[in-house]
């Protein structure tokens, strides 16, 4: 029967080709005559892998996996090279094989949603095109920092999974409009979330977040779901009044820093020649209060940002943002809204 189906799609010269909902275990093979077809739909069936004869399609941009028996990722795939669209939700897939990413440079979604998942490979760099990623309801328990590198992104759905951090090179897609994260095991977001320019939607609610990342009231947010958390609340252990004692590596690095800040200073001219100094003070933070640099001690702070208020979203809600203070000094000034968390820190 479903031969007859191919040889109706071959002379009436189809750009699309269905298959759904028809019970069937095994694709034919026939199907790879479909050379022509753009759009494949073999969702909604049993089917646990597919016939390497398929690799002659080689115009489909769109394949439809979903709902199927597959234990990994078709090993044809990798031939698919046009391919822009790929479904392969509730399946029962537990690792995709790098090969086959490899042979995809031109994906611009991937729904993985309700699997067995719990790797996603470096190689996943390999999709450069890629817009939409989608592996919600799997047992995800890291993230690669390359997918950092896929610079096209505008969504990720990671939720429903069983992450505990989110690598800092994520904070370099500027294109990110939506990110969903809700009931994973985060204890933090990444420091760097300016990085998310474009960042539109957040959705953390049911993570163990005690606070958000510095700088987090300037992002350009329209919405943010965070209940389920664990945030720090209002009443604080107020600071015991010290003086910090600074070492001298910290109180070089401040001195160097300062200078670095005029960019026509003999510091600021010179440090590009001396590469792992420049590294070493590349993670500098602010003071949030007198906007001073320092390197390896700062108070650690908090100040509550309240949603509508602060940041112009609709939800009428504070919630806690991480500051860093460069000094008890500033800590003590008075007039400033951050609340002292713990001791003076130092890495
Ligand atoms: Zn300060």
């Amino acid at each position: 029967m479903e031969k007859n189906l191919v040889i109706r799609a071959l002379k009436a010269n189809a750009k699309s080709f269905s298959l759904s909902c028809k019970k069937i275990s095994y694709v034919p093979k026939s199907i790879a005559r479909l050379t022509c077809i753009l759009t494949l739909q073999l969702n909604n069936n049993c089917l646990s892998s597919l016939p390497l004869e398929l690799k002659s399609l080689h115009q489909l941009t769109e394949l439809h996996l979903g709902n199927n028996a597959f234990e990994e990722l078709p090993v044809v795939l990798k031939h698919l090279n046009s391919l822009r669209k790929l479904y392969l939700f509730r399946n029962k897939i537990t690792t995709l094989p790098s090969e086959v990413l490899d042979g995809l440079p031109n994906l611009v979604l991937l729904n993985l949603n309700h699997n067995k998942i719990r790797v996603i490979p470096p190689a996943i760099k390999s999709l450069v095109c890629l817009e939409t990623i989608s592996v919600t309801d799997n047992q995800l328990q890291e993230l690669p920092a390359e997918l950092g590198s896929l610079r096209k992104l505008t969504e990720i759905n990671f939720t429903n999974n069983k992450l505990t951090r989110v690598p800092q090179q994520l904070c370099n897609l500027s294109k990110l409009t939506e990110l969903y994260l809700a009931r994973n095991n985060l204890t933090e977001l990444p420091e760097g979330v300016l990085g998310w320019t474009s960042l539109r939607v957040l959705d953390i609610a049911g993570n163990n977040l005690s606070m958000f990342p510095v700088d987090f009231q300037q992002l350009p947010l329209e919405e943010l779901l965070c209940e389920g958390n664990e945030f720090v609340q209002c009443e604080l252990l107020e600071s015991k009044q010290e003086r910090e004692v600074l070492s001298l590596k910290e109180h070089a690095a401040r001195i160097v820093l300062k200078e670095d800040m005029n960019k026509f200073s003999v510091v600021a001219r010179s440090l590009p020649l001396y590469p792992e100094l420049a590294h070493m003070l590349s993670h500098r933070g602010k003071c949030a209060l007198c906007f001073q640099p320092f390197l390896t001690t700062w108070l650690e702070c908090v100040q509550f940002i309240n949603l509508k208020k602060d940041m112009g979203m609709k939800k009428n809600l504070t919630v806690p943002v991480r500051a860093l203070l460069c000094s008890y000094s500033c800590f003590n000034k008075r007039g400033h809204s951050f609340y002292g968390l713990v001791k003076l820190h130092t890495e």
